[in-house]
């Protein structure tokens, strides 16, 4: 992963000094700037406030509400010690209005007691509470004034910023404050030409910073609240624009290298297609012309493939496979856990050994003899590999590896991915990158975080399938559910029982671990709760005898778990107690019923792909999700919106929508896009006008985009697509 080492340009006037060559700060403070990033001036101008006090004013104790957040001065009428349950000092504090507001504190010392009397005048700031007999503040901000002294009102909003250990807020302002003295005119700081600026509304960049470290005593608190004030959409866009062009260097300095022109006869595609027991959907043959043009180019692919559940990938990377192997180059599909890449080996071995092309196996438990032989063969005449992690890692060579394909790619870190990738680099070539994933990142991400990568989206499935009926359903409501399971199995259908209990093997761990969504049943105390998947096992082989129920979950030996799986798919167990290992890519077509226990704790993607299990065959297939009341309102819609749809897409914006992007995302995908002002989901309008502008950029400025990048994005190692 090569960080990208923006050009910074010549260092812009009084932005590119040093943070400190302000006044006051020696080497201390300088550490504790440098942990927050704070370099250089230009870094502290672009430190936001994360949120503002407003202590332009006093209001008068008798106009207090509950909840406001207030500043009142007044005198102190009476004071009292207590400890009745806990040390609590309670000051009553009266102004001109007459009223009397209570400030209780729980913290204190005797030093902080002693120089509050009665009759001391005070100045507070808190939040408005209902107390007892009056209203009260609890821990307010105070301060002492003179007694006579006018002592002026803050001129505009207090910033509150993001700080670390050691360096308070004030200081901290105040560095800022004599940051922003040095703040040029607009022609020094603008790095957005006028046109462009007009062209998009924006105003000047000098009067937006300016506004957000200190808004005046008018300002719209609520729109600053939300980001929405059109000082911060000014600074949203500027970051968003760097963000999109910091990705575009990425992908163009992709397409700077070189890939093997994989342009084979298309002999084994024909063979491959015309053994396999369906026709692909126009989709798979949409994306698969996509695929394969890349295939064909001198210059490295990186392609993400959507496709909902049961969509059909597979097909799409068995056929990109086979691309590479008529063109004499290897391919090498990585899957997340061992079950799926043992389901990816299991169908390619039918679909493609025929063919007379050797597939190899390659997981970390493979040992001894298999693996050195499995290794011979990737340094040998092998063909295609398919495996877990232990593809990318150290010790497997391969001799001509010309396309990496990456299944379920959220589970995976981009260092993964290019760990796999750079296997196949020989002098200035590397192989092409296909990326299949499930979990379909909302229109809006695309443009912005994955700007990197072109995108197919497979968006038609197979024929014959039928939308799984999604109920929500009490716990308490299990027994019926099991009598439910009885019947439907009576009839020869076949079921899932699901048990959010996370037990994994390593490898599969190292990959849940990545995960973005359904992160929460990582949480150790959820866990606990969570029923064995063994418990329920023998719950239900009691509750329903004479039935055969299966077993598969991550502690399981590979072994175990893949003849679990194969009685399952033979139709010789009829329910099958699984934890979420199989949430990813198990394909057992006749599958029908599917119930997944305290649903709640799953995320909305992680249910989506559990759900994905069923509905793969012509039954009418259902899905029950109990919960465990009681059921919180996130939960409730959660859960709400997959029983509303099956679209993996509506699923995928709802999440964002509930969660925020960063964690739909995860952070491995993002790096380091942390963002200062802009919000994704909030900002998704700006998006097309600055793809827009930044292609014009790129072109008619590409030193001003340079700088750009430089001031948002600074040096930090980020998401590296390339
Ligand atoms: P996913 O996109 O979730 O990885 P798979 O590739 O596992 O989906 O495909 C799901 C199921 O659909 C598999 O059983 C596969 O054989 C089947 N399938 C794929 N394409 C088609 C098609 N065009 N027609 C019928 N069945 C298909
Ligand atoms: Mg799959």
């Amino acid at each position: 992963m090569t960080p990208i080492q923006p050009d910074p340009g010549p260092p812009a006037q009084a932005g590119g000094r040093s943070a400190d060559s302000l006044p006051g700060v020696g080497p201390a403070l300088r550490e504790s700037l440098a942990k927050l990033g704070l370099l250089t001036l230009q870094d502290l101008w672009f430190h936001l406030p994360l949120r503002y006090e407003d202590k332009t004013r006093i209001s008068a104790i008798r106009d207090l509400r509950v909840g406001d957040i207030a500043q009142v001065e007044g005198r102190i009428e009476a004071i009292e010690k207590g400890f009745r349950f806990r040390p609590q000092l309670r000051i009553a504090v009266a102004d001109a209005s007459s009223a009397t507001l209570l400030l209780r504190f729980f913290h204190f010392n005797n030093a902080q007691a002693r120089q509050l009397d009665v009759g001391t005048r005070l100045r507070c700031y808190g939040e408005v509470r209902r107390g007892q007999h009056s209203l009260e503040m609890v821990h307010p901000q105070y301060q002492r004034l003179a007694e006579d002294a006018q002592s002026p009102v803050e001129e505009s909003l207090t910033p509150i910023y993001p700080t670390t250990e050691g360096l308070g807020q004030k200081r901290l302002a105040g560095l800022i404050g004599r940051a922003l003295a040095q703040l040029p005119q607009d022609d020094a700081l603008e790095l957005i030409p006028l046109a462009l600026r007009e062209a998009n509304g924006l105003t000047s960049l000098r009067d937006a910073l300016l506004y957000v470290h200190r808004p005046p005593p008018a300002a719209d608190l609520i729109g600053l609240g939300l980001g929405t004030h059109p000082a911060q959409q000014r600074l949203a866009f500027e970051e968003l624009l760097a963000q999109h062009l910091s990705l575009r260097q990425l992908r163009n300095r992709l397409r700077a290298q070189a890939a093997p022109a994989l342009r084979g006869d298309g002999g084994l595609r024909k063979r491959f297609l015309a053994a396999l027991p369906f026709a692909p959907t126009a989709a798979q043959v949409r994306v698969t012309a996509e695929v394969e043009r890349d295939l064909g180019k001198a210059v490295p692919m990186l392609r993400l493939v959507q496709g909902d559940v049961g969509s059909g990938k597979t097909v799409v990377a068995a056929l990109a496979a086979l691309a590479a192997v008529e063109a004499d180059r290897q391919a090498a599909l990585m899957a997340p856990t061992e079950l799926l890449a043992e389901q990816h080996f299991v169908n390619f071995h039918k679909w493609i050994s025929p063919l007379g092309i050797e597939v190899v196996w390659l997981a970390g438990k493979l040992k001894g003899k298999l693996r050195t032989s499995a290794l011979a063969g990737l340094r040998g005449a092998a063909q295609i590999a398919i495996g877990t992690h232990a593809l990318m890692q150290e010790g497997v060579e391969f001799a001509r590896l010309g396309l990496v394909i990456i299944d379920e790619q959220h589970r995976f870190g981009v260092d993964q991915r290019l760990a796999l990738r750079d296997k196949g680099r020989a002098g200035d070539e590397i192989p092409h990158q296909l990326v299949l994933t499930a979990t379909p990142i909302p229109r809006t991400l695309a443009m912005t975080a994955y700007a990197d990568l072109d995108v197919s989206i497979i968006d038609e499935l197979p024929p014959g399938r039928t939308p799984v009926a999604t109920v929500v359903l009490n716990g308490t409501r299990r027994g019926e559910v099991v009598e439910r399971i009885r019947a439907a199995c009576a009839e020869g259908r076949q079921a899932y029982w699901v048990c959010t209990v996370i037990e994994e093997s390593s490898v599969e761990k190292s990959a849940h671990g990545r995960a973005g969504p359904g992160g929460g049943i990582r949480d150790k105390a959820l866990v606990l709760q969570a029923q064995a998947a063994q418990v329920t096992h023998a719950e239900l082989t009691a509750a329903l005898p004479g039935m055969r129920i299966g077993l598969v979950h991550g502690r399981m030996k590979p072994a175990e778990k893949q003849a679990a799986m194969d009685a399952f798919k033979a139709g010789e167990t009829a329910l099958l107690v699984a934890t979420t290992v199989i949430e990813v890519g198990v394909d057992v077509p006749n599958a029908s019923l599917m119930v997944v226990e305290n649903a709640e704790r799953l995320g909305l993607a992680q249910l989506h792909q559990l759900r994905g299990r069923v509905g793969r065959g012509s039954t009418k297939s259902s899905c029950v999700l109990l919960y465990q009341a009681p059921l919180s309102a996130m939960a409730r819609q959660r859960l709400d919106v997959l029983r509303e749809t099956n679209d993996g897409f509506r699923i995928a914006e709802k999440d964002l929508e509930l969660r925020g992007p960063g964690e739909v995302l995860g952070t491995r995908q993002t790096g380091e896009m942390s963002l200062r002002v802009a919000d994704l989901a909030r900002d998704a309008h700006l998006l097309p006008t600055i793809q827009r502008t930044g292609e014009i950029l790129l072109r008619d400025h590409p030193d001003l985009a340079a700088r750009l990048v430089a001031r948002w994005i600074g040096h930090a190692a980020r998401f590296a697509g390339a």
